[in-house]
């Protein structure tokens, strides 16, 4: 029934290429991204559909209402880029200094902005309204969706979905999960003041490599011994630093380290698990701390019901298509926020360049382009799967 609207997608190709292209030249990081905001407002503009822009930030907002009564559902874009210096030699290659699309965001825009550009024709026929929702600063926390949700933006929105190029999976693959899709990812830094003296007078001191050192060990029980098996956790000690020479006994001793979980209550056990350790060690040992928790991303979990509907539906999008539900992966996204407050799903479009692998984050970071019309089409088969449920 939608088979016009996908082959309109599909005439898109060649300008969602021309602008991932653009946008890849001129690379703008995570809430500085005022020329890629204006871009986006100026195709919008261009195609009179209406819009918002400056959204909980660099956000920009747009609305295409069909013609017949439905749901609203906002698919969801990122727009910023990262840090890093470009090696890739390509005829897009950035031209800004320090800054590079090498996780796909340009991609993400230029697949929705030819989505609207696609659909505008078929308004009529469309149930409901579609979202376009143009998210800056993902890259960099606390992010860009968490301040577009408390805007009330998507006040009216019932459900929300997003994709990811993702080059960790072949071009023609989308690959999601009913429930935990991707961690939250925290950093810690515990800092202990003990009392420091000669290495051979030991009774007249607080050894703060050995206080810190007992904390390591009993931190370690936390995910062994307090986390329900059945859930996954993760808690590393990643650094500990402490002392000067030899025959000193250290005065204080500073600890850094990740937590990864899937699960809120998992990572609020793990917190206060951490406090009690830290504090009991310290209590024992008659030493101070410093405890310092700063969360990151909530973990990205999935609703089933939606998340079933791209793993049953993706395939209508494009016959080529073949979807894969998968374990959870370690990395995280502040798309986590949309599914705190709405119903809906994160999915990967595989985007693998078989000869050109590098990671998302890598100075040669590309994705086959031919992925662009995947991401467009499996976002409007969630809007109508969603309408048809
Ligand atoms: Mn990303």
């Amino acid at each position: 029934m939608w088979e016009n609207v996908f082959h309109a997608i599909d005439e898109q190709y060649e300008n969602m290429v021309k602008t991932r292209r653009h946008l890849h030249q001129y690379p703008e990081v995570s809430f500085k991204e005022e020329k890629t905001a204006q871009f986006i407002a100026d195709t919008y503009e261009k195609l009179g559909i209406p819009y918002e822009s400056h959204i909980g930030g660099n956000g920009v907002l747009a609305r295409l209402e069909g013609g017949k009564p439905g749901k609203t559902v906002a698919l969801r874009a990122d727009f910023d880029a990262l840090p890093i210096q470009e090696e890739n030699d390509v005829p897009y290659k950035s031209k800004n200094e320090g800054a590079m699309h090498a996780c796909g965001h340009d991609g993400h825009t230029a697949a929705l902005l030819g989505l609207a550009e696609a659909l505008l024709p078929h308004k009529e026929e469309l149930p409901g309204t579609i979202v376009f929702l143009h998210q800056h600063a993902e890259e960099y926390a606390p992010g860009g969706a968490k301040p577009i949700v408390e805007s009330g933006a998507l006040n009216d929105v019932d459900a929300v979905f997003g994709t990811h190029l993702w080059v960790n999976a072949p071009t023609g693959v989308i690959q999601t999960s009913k429930g935990p899709f991707m961690a939250g990812a925290d950093r810690f830094e515990i800092k202990v003041q003990g009392k420091g003296g000669h290495g051979a007078q030991p009774h007249q001191t607080k050894d703060a490599i050995v206080i810190a050192s007992q904390m390591v060990s009993s931190l370690q029980q936390i995910v062994s011994r307090r986390v329900d098996p059945l859930k996954t956790a993760v808690l590393t000690v990643g650094t500990f630093e402490s002392g000067t020479t030899f025959n000193v006994i250290a005065d204080s001793a500073t600890l850094t380290g990740t937590v990864r979980t899937f699960d809120p209550e998992v990572q609020n056990l793990i917190i206060e698990e951490m406090e009690k350790v830290i504090k009991g060690t310290c209590e024992t040992n008659d030493a101070a701390y410093e405890f310092t928790y700063e969360k990151g991303y909530p973990p990205v979990v999935n609703h089933p019901e939606e998340a079933d509907l791209v793993l049953q539906h993706a395939h209508k999008a494009d016959a080529s298509l073949r979807t894969e539900e998968i374990e959870p992966v370690m990395a995280g996204e502040d798309f986590a926020y949309y599914l705190l407050d709405k119903p809906g799903t994160f999915y990967f479009t595989g985007a693998q360049i078989p000869d050109h692998y590098y990671p998302h984050h890598h100075p040669k970071f590309d994705f086959d382009e031919k992925a662009l019309p995947h991401a467009a089409k499996t976002l409007f088969q969630s809007f109508i799967s969603y309408q048809e449920r």
